[in-house]
């Protein structure tokens, strides 16, 4: 079984890039963040706990997120490893994770590293699909046509926690909380940083050269 972590900051390019390692790799793409909107959007119980946290730019209390994805991840297609895009953002979630999947797991935290203000550009022009969660980019990857979706032909929509001061708070929660976890596995040697300011194809040749391609197993 394999688990990769996509780390970096709100901004880097993970869920572009999990996305493209997850149809890589054959591994699920699980993404919190994704997994939280979903609540947000059918109105869940966890829906209605994680929205204040979300829209503030704060991380969700370490016990929600765990109940969530351990869940999320016990499911059969997961059974083959899976690639975790926003998690873990803090080093009780990493311990979390270390103890679930023990030591015959293989384990890969691949770091894109992008500077502050490059963070504040991508994430102000984001634009996410209603559909399918794929990721434009207003300025850098922009939909052929306005406000649908390439992928699926669904609806774009700027995230509420995309605008400039929820950004900023982002990323001071990023620096203070979720940059220890990029220590814990460098200590652990299973870390590998990317530059992650160049173009995204650029960006995906250097990760999968740490990730080998395989086929889709049918069923
Ligand atoms: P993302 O789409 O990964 O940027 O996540 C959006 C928001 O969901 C974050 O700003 C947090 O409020 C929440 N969130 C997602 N993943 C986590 C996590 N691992 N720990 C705590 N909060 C999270």
């Amino acid at each position: 079984m394999q688990v990769i972590i996509l780390m970096g900051a709100p901004g880097a390019g993970k869920g572009t890039q999990a996305a493209r390692l997850s149809a890589h790799a054959s591994l699920a793409h699980i993404s919190t963040g994704d997994l939280f909107r979903e609540n947000l959007k059918q109105e869940t119980a966890l829906g209605k706990k994680v929205k204040g946290y979300m829209e503030s730019g704060n991380l969700v209390p370490d016990e929600l997120v765990l109940d969530m994805l351990f869940d999320r991840v016990s499911r059969k297609d997961c059974a083959a490893g899976y690639i975790l895009d926003g998690f873990p953002r803090t080093v009780p979630q990493a311990e979390a994770l270390g103890e679930r999947l023990g030591d015959s797991v293989e384990l890969l935290a691949l770091n894109l590293e992008v500077p502050d203000d490059l963070i504040v550009e991508r994430a102000s022009g984001r634009l996410l699909c209603r559909g399918c969660s794929h990721i434009h980019h207003a300025k850098f990857s922009p939909p052929k046509a306005e406000g649908v979706c390439d992928n699926c032909g669904g609806e774009l929509y700027q995230r509420k926690d995309d605008a400039a001061d929820v950004v900023g708070q982002r990323l001071a929660v990023y620096h203070e909380q979720t940059a220890p976890v990029e220590k814990f596995y460098g200590a652990q040697g299973v870390l590998k940083s990317i530059n992650g300011v160049r173009s995204p194809d650029e960006v995906f040749t250097e990760l999968i050269s740490h990730v080998p391609a395989k086929e889709k197993a049918d069923g």
